[in-house]
C-alpha cells in the first residue's frame, strides 16, 4: 500500500506542491482538506471577479476532473481543527479523523484587521475568498 500524503489548505500553494509531487514521485495516496467549498483557484484574480470581468469558474485552476484523474480524494468545506502529530492523524470540523504518512500544511494566512470603527458591522468583510 502507498503511504498516504495528507495535505491541508486546498490553495494555491498546496495544490501546487502537490502538481510538483505528482509530477516527479507519484508515490502517494493524497487526501486534501480545503475549508472552501471551491476547488482549486487563482486568489489573485479575485480582484477580477469582484470587478465582472470574470466569472468565478474563469478563476478555476484545477476542475474535479483533475483531483479524480490523480485519484486524488478532496475533502472541501471540511476545516482541520487538530493534529496528532505523534499518531499521524489530522481531525476535521466534520468529526473525521484521518492518518497520514506525510502532511502538508499550507492554510495560507489570516488577514490582519485594523481596529476602526465599523469593521464589525453587517456587510463588511475582508477581500480574501470567493
Ligand atoms: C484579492 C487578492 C489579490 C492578490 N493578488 C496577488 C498578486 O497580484 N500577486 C501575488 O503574488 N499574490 C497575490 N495575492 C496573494 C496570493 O493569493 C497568496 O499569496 C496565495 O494565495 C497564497 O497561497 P496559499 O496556498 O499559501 O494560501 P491560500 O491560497 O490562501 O490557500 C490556503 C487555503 O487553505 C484553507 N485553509 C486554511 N486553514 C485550513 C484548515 N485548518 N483546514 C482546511 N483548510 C484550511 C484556506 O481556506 C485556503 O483555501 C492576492 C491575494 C488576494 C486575496
Amino acid at each position: 500500500m502507498m503511504p498516504r500524503l495528507v495535505v491541508v489548505g486546498n490553495g494555491m500553494a498546496g495544490v501546487a506542491c502537490v502538481e510538483q509531487i505528482l509530477k516527479h514521485a507519484p508515490k502517494f495516496e493524497i487526501t486534501i482538506f480545503g475549508d472552501e467549498t471551491h476547488v482549486n483557484y487563482n486568489r489573485i484574480l479575485l480582484s477580477s471577479v469582484l470587478a465582472g470581468e470574470k466569472a468565478a469558474n474563469e478563476i478555476q485552476l484545477n476542475g474535479l476532473e483533475w483531483y479524480e484523474k490523480h485519484g486524488i480524494e478532496l475533502r472541501l468545506g471540511v476545516r482541520i481543527t487538530d493534529v496528532a502529530a505523534e499518531r499521524k492523524t489530522v481531525t476535521g470540523d466534520d468529526g473525521s479523523i484521518t492518518s497520514f504518512n506525510k502532511l502538508l500544511i499550507a492554510t495560507g494566512s489570516t488577514p490582519l484587521i485594523p481596529p476602526m470603527d465599523g469593521v464589525k458591522k453587517e456587510g463588511v468583510f475582508v477581500f480574501q475568498r470567493l
